[in-house]
């Protein structure tokens, strides 16, 4: 069915850790007004009604084709034109291809051995059955901390007769403050959804705040901690992260966030030692996407739930009975892996993707992806990406940043096909140029140090770089726009008579605009 992320994460107390009125797709003012989030951050379920609702208002399923994984797309010079071969056999030839195929949609295993052998049942987080997955009188284990992790583990906990967590690294992970959105709160902001919607547009990551301006190190701690409560109370993702200018960029000023954080897990969990185990201590605060979570420390202080740590009992099996580690061995009954994804890359990797003389992606992006704008890749023309590697993408609210990309693209189409030109295409200087600007913007912060999915430490072999524009929403729309602006610097575009690149058509780059026509 469709939803993409949000049809494959239904494991239990997935919802999103964005707000739910920031959270949705601004293209069109009448289903801004229209649809009717019921929380402040909405629950799986509830976002994928919504998308199921976008996608009959605006009629959109007689172009959607289920059941079909694309396999292959090889690009044919000769034609200008891509073919694409699926599982299901059937084949399709597009001159313009846009990979939407998520920045994480690629589940990792833990690469465990034993698996197989497991009597019980196992399941992924990102891979969800549909049908109920019952934890009653059952002895479950989750294996991963992260944000899927932290999500599953109280609502498993409420329900299981044992819940065993297995964890690596820590995260931090700060109170949702989730609840009912009032009828009057919902009508306030839609009474100024237009304003709220460009401001998102020209924000810096997709939501709207008054930024900081002063450095955390300039202000004494009572007046630091006084800041860093009132956030901890509010119940935003980034909340801690915008009190200082400097939290992702200094190292002191980011330990004063870190040891806040650690200060609230010692005097939530009752445990002393299960609240050291639980504390962050090898990474800076926020280094790793943080955690947005409902009862989460407070889940370790039952009575039918252990913390595993796995720094010091590594797992060394799953056995028929359960999960070995080098302390013993757990029995249980269900195993979940919220183990993270291949982010980023492994969705369009897992495609054999073939372009100009027979290069594969896979050979192209060997020591890391490599591309325009983190819009096109040389040697694959007409190939496009939505949320992909070096854009803002996972640092973003994503409902934001794809609808920029899409604007893009969809304006690049139409300077194409008004041209009489059949292709765009990356030029390899300019992408070796944006690779070294978005390294650039990332060695300003402290991101580029700390194994994570952002580096794409997570996933053994895969080639290390941090994979995201770290520079902001609001300057890759402009970056963006600058080159569509100038002619598409850094890209050629021909005709298949051989014509060359011609200058763009003036165009405005309010999105409100184009779409009016
Ligand atoms: P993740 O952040 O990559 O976390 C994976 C967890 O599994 C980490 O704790 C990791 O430990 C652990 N792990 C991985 N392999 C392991 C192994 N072999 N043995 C033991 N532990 C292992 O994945 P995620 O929690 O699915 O989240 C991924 C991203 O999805 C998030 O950062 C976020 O961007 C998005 N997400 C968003 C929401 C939302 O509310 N909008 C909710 C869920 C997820 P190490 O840290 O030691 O590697």
């Amino acid at each position: 069915d469709i939803g993409g992320t949000w049809y494959w994460n239904r494991y239990p107390g997935a919802r999103c850790d964005i707000e739910s009125m920031s959270y949705s797709y601004s293209f069109s003012p009448e289903l801004d007004q229209e649809w009717e989030w019921g929380e402040r951050y909405a629950t799986q379920p509830e976002i994928l009604r919504y998308v199921h609702h976008v996608a009959d208002r605006f009629d959109l399923r007689k172009d959607i084709v289920l059941r079909t994984r694309v396999t292959r797309a090889v690009y044919d010079g000769d034609d200008h034109r891509w073919q694409l071969s699926t599982d299901t056999g059937r084949a399709v030839t597009a001159r313009f291809v846009i990979l939407a195929t998520g920045c994480m949609s690629t589940p990792k295993d833990p690469a465990v051995p034993g698996a197989d052998s497991f009597t019980g049942a196992i399941h992924h987080t990102a891979r969800w059955p549909r049908k109920d997955v019952p934890f009653a009188g059952k002895r479950v284990a989750v294996i991963g901390t992260g944000c899927s992790g932290v999500q599953a583990i109280p609502v498993i906990a409420g329900e299981a007769a044992s819940l065993t967590v297995f964890q690596r690294t820590p995260a931090y992970v700060l109170p949702a403050r989730n609840r009912p959105l009032q009828a009057t709160e919902r009508a306030a902001l839609k009474a100024r959804y237009p304003e709220f919607r460009q401001a998102q547009r020209c924000s810096r990551g997709g939501t709207v705040f008054t930024p900081p301006t002063r450095s955390a190190l300039e202000v004494d701690e009572a007046e630091r901690t006084a800041a860093y409560e009132a956030a901890w109370d509010e119940g935003f993702l980034n909340g801690l992260l915008r009190t200082y200018t400097d939290i992702l960029t200094d190292e002191k000023a980011n330990e004063t966030v870190a040891e806040f954080v650690r200060s609230k897990i010692r005097s939530t969990v009752n445990d002393p030692a299960t609240a050291e185990l639980l504390s962050p201590h090898t990474f800076p605060f926020a280094t790793k996407r943080p955690c947005l979570g409902t009862n989460y420390y407070e889940t370790y202080n039952l009575p039918h739930v252990a913390l595993v740590d796995l720094r010091t009992t590594p797992i060394e099996r799953i056995t028929p009975r359960g999960i070995r580690t080098s302390g013993g061995e757990h029995d249980l009954d269900v195993i979940v892996f919220a183990t993270g994804f291949d982010a980023l890359t492994g969705s369009q990797l897992a495609i054999d993707i073939v372009g100009r003389e027979g290069v594969t992606l896979r050979e192209r992006w060997a020591d890391g992806p490599r591309n325009h704008l983190g819009l096109v890749s040389a040697g694959f023309p007409n190939l496009f990406t939505v949320l992909g590697p070096l854009s803002p993408s996972v640092l973003t609210n994503i409902t934001v940043s794809l609808e920029q990309q899409v604007e893009w693209i969809t304006t690049c189409i139409d300077h194409l096909l008004g041209n009489g030109l059949t292709e765009i295409d990356a030029i390899p200087s300019a992408e070796t140029a944006w690779g070294a600007r978005v390294a650039e913007l990332a060695a300003r912060t402290l991101y580029p140090a700390v194994d994570s999915w952002y580096t794409g430490a997570n996933v053994p072999g895969k080639p290390r770089a941090f994979l995201a524009y770290a520079g902001g929403l609001d300057r890759y729309r402009e970056e963006c726009d600058a080159v569509a602006r100038d002619g598409y610097t850094g890209f050629v575009l021909s005709s298949s008579t051989g014509g060359r690149s011609l200058p763009a058509p003036d165009r405005c780059t309010d999105p409100q605009h184009r779409r009016h026509g």
